[in-house]
């Protein structure tokens, strides 16, 4: 069954516009599903069935919490198939690709049930007044969670399972392409006993206008974004009015370095990965790949093989490696970074046109030779075109790698660890992977520095973001 109205207080509404968009297939440019669009009165009306049941919700016991999340993660796990295939129809991603995000979703309900009852705090002396210093961390308020459309379940499930563990209830504005996941959620988590009212789902048009509003009402105290650096440097300029709890998960141009002493097939795999994974529609994905002229020639003829042995078409079809990017838009953009790179001398070893036909699709290209002054180089390509550069020069690369506004994860492949470590330390980004093509884990906290955002998702200090920490001064 497909879900296509907002979801308020535990039940399925129409939206008190009346105002419905469509969720196209990106395989086939075939509508999906026309779904409610929200205004700002179902806003309204999430608020106050949010702060209605977080009430209850803040005052059970972590371990009450817990057990709820936990069967959260038992009966989404029991139907990741369901999920998958829902999440290829509205966003394109192959079949392997939607398996591996829709258990990913699964496992921050698990991860975050483990959490729940591990809010510590602490009591100490204080040094020198003779008082008691006792902290504690306590549920912050409602939180809003924006998400985009490139993890349709699993960039949710990342920000509602902190913010249940907390204490906190939750209002989510699913990205428009892909509402439907998010959606078919709901069900389960009244099945696992989330109460109603505690998470509530609100697909619109109107993003910027439904947000806005909702940032700007006194009992929210959270925003948790993810998206582009863009949008986000929006919000924390709204959120500002009422001093809300910002996370922000932006934007990344990754650099992954492959230094002449690497083990080139472990490079080479993880580059696929840190390229391929979700087709490279990835804040974290490889957008960058810097590799020691030494081993240059080697890199590219093996990762080209490994790129041209992918099968592309109709996610759902078996066999199927890389499906169509999300929509025309998208796939416009990346054709426009390789034109934009060969003219600028960059070679085409692969791929590099858009096909005929129907569906949003680009082919899993590689370029070398790519110039620094290339549009790729500075943004994020978010599709599956690898742009390979040379470097001779440790410190030079470091630099390069370094030479950007965003600071999310970078890549790092040597097999001296002593060096690898030293550069990975140098790095100014929030997670490097060191021999490594994927960072992305439950419980660790995922996040970048500079424009790529503030706050961490997962690990301990996932939880932390949605709670407020109290000092109490005491004498006894
Ligand atoms: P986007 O910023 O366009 O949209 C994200 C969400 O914000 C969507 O729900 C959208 O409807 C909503 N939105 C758009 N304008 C808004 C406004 N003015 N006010 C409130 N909400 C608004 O991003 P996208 O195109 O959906 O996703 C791609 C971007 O997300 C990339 O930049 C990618 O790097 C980033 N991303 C980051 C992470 C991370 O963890 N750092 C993870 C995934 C994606």
């Amino acid at each position: 069954m497909t879900y296509t109205d907002l979801y308020i207080d535990g039940a399925w509404r129409a939206g008190s516009g009346g105002v419905r968009f469509d969720v196209i297939n990106p395989a086939t440019e075939e509508v999906l599903a026309s779904v409610a669009s929200a205004e700002i009165a179902d806003a309204d009306a999430a608020m106050d069935a949010a702060a209605a049941a977080m009430k209850d919700w803040a005052a059970r016991t972590p371990r009450a919490r817990s057990e709820v999340l936990r069967k959260a993660w038992e009966l989404m796990t029991a139907r990741l198939p369901e999920f998958a295939r829902l999440i290829t129809l509205e966003n394109g991603k192959a079949r392997a690709d939607a398996m591996g995000e829709a258990t990913y979703a699964a496992e921050f309900f698990r991860w975050f049930a483990e959490e729940a009852v591990r809010a510590d705090g602490i009591i100490t002396h204080a040094p020198a007044s003779g008082a008691r210093i006792i902290v504690q961390h306590k549920p912050a308020g409602l939180a809003v969670l924006v998400t985009p459309w490139n993890y349709p379940a699993a960039m949710g499930t990342r920000k509602i399972a902190p913010a249940l563990a907390a204490g906190c209830a939750v209002i989510i504005k699913p990205a428009s392409e892909t509402p439907l996941t998010m959606l078919a959620l709901m069900p389960l988590l009244a099945e696992a006993g989330v109460p109603k009212g505690l998470v509530n789902v609100l697909p619109s048009r109107k993003s910027g206008a439904l947000v806005d509003h909702m940032l700007r009402d006194p009992r929210v105290r959270v925003v948790s974004f993810t998206g582009s650096t863009g949008v986000g440097r929006k919000l924390l300029q709204s959120a500002a009015d009422q001093v809300l709890k910002p996370a922000m998960e932006l934007g990344g141009n990754a650099p992954l370095i492959v230094f002449e002493d690497a083990d080139i097939d472990l490079a080479v795999q993880g580059a696929m990965l840190a390229k391929m994974r979700n087709l490279g529609e990835a804040c974290t994905a490889a957008n960058r790949i810097y590799v020691h002229a030494a081993v240059a020639e080697a890199f590219t003829a093996r990762f080209t093989a490994a790129m041209a042995a992918l099968t592309m078409g109709n996610g759902l079809d078996e066999g199927v490696d890389v499906g169509p990017l999300v929509n025309a838009d998208t796939r416009d953009k990346v054709a426009a970074f390789v034109e934009d790179a060969v003219a600028k001398g960059a070679r085409v070893e692969l791929g590099g046109f858009v096909p005929q036909g129907k569906g949003y699709f680009y082919p899993p290209t590689v370029l070398s030779n790519v110039p620094e002054t290339a549009a790729c180089v500075h943004d994020e390509i978010f599709g599956p075109v690898a742009a390979i550069q040379t470097f001779t020069d440790q410190e030079d690369v470091i630099a390069r790698a370094n030479a950007t506004e965003y600071g999310l994860v970078g890549y790092v492949f040597t097999q001296d660890m002593k060096r690898g470590l030293q550069v990975c330390e140098r790095l100014e980004y929030g997670m490097v992977g060191l021999n490594r093509g994927l960072v992305s884990d439950p419980a660790a906290p995922f996040g970048g520095v500079k424009q790529s955002g503030l706050g961490r998702e997962g690990g301990h200090e996932g939880m932390l973001e949605f709670m407020e920490t109290q000092y109490i001064s005491a004498s006894w």
